[in-house]
């Protein structure tokens, strides 16, 4: 790998599973042998020509990579610098989620797994485990809030057509979080045959680990893309950060990249004054969620605090910790956008580009159209458009109706 002087490439996470005083492994006992056994694994089979053979192959003719990276002209206009947007929403199922799930479903095949579990709130990572686990013949179960069930019938019902089983959550608040709690449960009763596929770069080591290095295509790709198209690498990055795997996936071939700057974009939901947003790392504090030592939004008795955002992937209390590593060490800029913002920034793509993104790009699109005026002329702007956006045009449209 390529030595620079800030030398980052394979330091982090450490053998400890820690980006800095962030990550570890925060994690039940009973689950020790198998987040070793999953981290072994790994190690064996991602540096396996025949594994990369075979997710090059599935990345290539099922997900249809590489993506494009498209130089948005109209946009560019509008906003005073070229900007070119990656294409994540061109992947199968609509987001760049497919490209963890279908490494994680190949690396539970090759450990003799034979059967995937996951969480998920609005469904898309659910979603994305269920085309993986179909698509490589692996039994795929979903553990979904029963209120998120509720909210999200199309997707339980594509989760299905996939064959998948949804196993609505009845305890706690029916959300997100005690479907996590579930699918933990499950996952230390059935650890001989299962795989628990985690959908970002959180939880405890190996996970945030393995998601990056999955995600990590998406940077690969714009590095020689850009080059390809301007013969020099771009000064900004911007992605939105939920969890984290986007903005991790697109920026972390650019870390030794001075010249490079890197912009995350966190929802601000309501404005963070109100208390209302999923700002972990803009506004939140120290402290342990899903196995790791991160920045979460909690009360003053450490209980989670509940999270707001116009987009469900970015509704979450908590971040990767190797992204709140990297904001410490001043590498990564973190930066907010409304609610309002981001649905501003998804009718200009709509109306400039023909483009109807997701609304958790959108909140990056926002913030670029905040600073575009200020960067040098000559700049060169990727956004990681992460997914496209016909999951939300209800919200879209409720949300237009609501402000008239
Ligand atoms: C899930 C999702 C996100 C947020 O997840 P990250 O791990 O932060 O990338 C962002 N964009 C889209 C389209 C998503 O589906």
């Amino acid at each position: 790998m390529k030595k620079t002087s800030l030398s980052y490439y394979g330091r982090y996470p450490d053998e400890k599973g820690k980006f800095g005083r962030y990550g570890g492994i925060f994690a039940p006992e009973i689950l020790m042998p198998a987040l070793e056994e999953l981290h072994e694994a790994f190690l064996r089979h991602h540096r396996d020509p025949g594994f990369q053979g075979e997710l090059g192959r599935y990345l290539r003719d099922y997900a249809g990579r590489p993506t494009p990276l498209y130089y948005a002209q109209r946009l560019s206009w509008r906003l005073g610098c070229k900007v070119y947007l990656k294409r994540e929403d061109l992947t199968h199922g609509g987001a760049h989620k497919l490209n963890n799930t279908l490494g994680q479903a190949l690396l539970a095949l090759r450990m003799g797994k034979k059967r995937l579990i996951a969480e998920t709130g609005a469904g898309q990572h659910g979603l994305a485990t269920a085309m993986a686990g179909a698509v490589l013949g692996l039994k795929t179960e979903v553990y979904m809030g029963e209120e998120d069930v509720e909210r999200q019938r199309h997707n339980v019902y594509r989760m299905e057509l996939l064959g998948a089983e949804v196993h609505p959550v009845k305890s706690g608040s029916r959300t997100l979080k005690d479907a996590i709690n579930e699918a933990f449960r499950d996952w230390i009763a059935h650890v001989g045959d299962t795989h628990y596929v985690v959908g970002s770069v959180v939880g405890p080591h190996p996970y945030p680990l393995l998601v990056r290095e999955f995600q990590r295509v998406i940077g690969k790709e714009i590095r020689q893309q850009v080059l390809e198209k301007e013969g020099r690498l771009p000064s900004l990055l911007v992605a939105c950060i939920g969890g984290g795997s986007n903005a991790l996936g697109a920026f972390y071939d650019f870390l030794e990249d001075p010249s490079v700057q890197l912009h995350g974009v966190e929802a601000g939901g309501q404005g963070l004054r109100t208390g209302r947003h999923s700002a972990s790392l803009a506004a939140g504090s120290l402290g342990v969620l899903h196995g790791a030592y991160t920045r979460i939004l909690q009360d003053e008795y450490g209980q989670i605090e509940t999270s707001h955002s116009i987009s469900a992937g970015l509704d979450y209390p908590g971040v990767g910790p190797e992204l709140a590593f990297l904001q410490e060490t001043g590498r990564l800029k973190v930066y907010t956008a409304t609610d309002a913002e981001a649905v501003e920034a998804f009718h200009m793509l709509a109306k400039l580009e023909g483009i109807l993104p997701a609304l958790e790009p959108c909140h990056a699109l926002a913030h670029l159209a905040k600073i575009s005026r200020r960067l040098p002329p000559d700049s060169i702007v990727v956004l990681n458009l992460s997914g496209r956006g016909d999951k939300d045009l209800g919200v879209v449209q409720k949300f237009m109706e609501d402000r008239k």
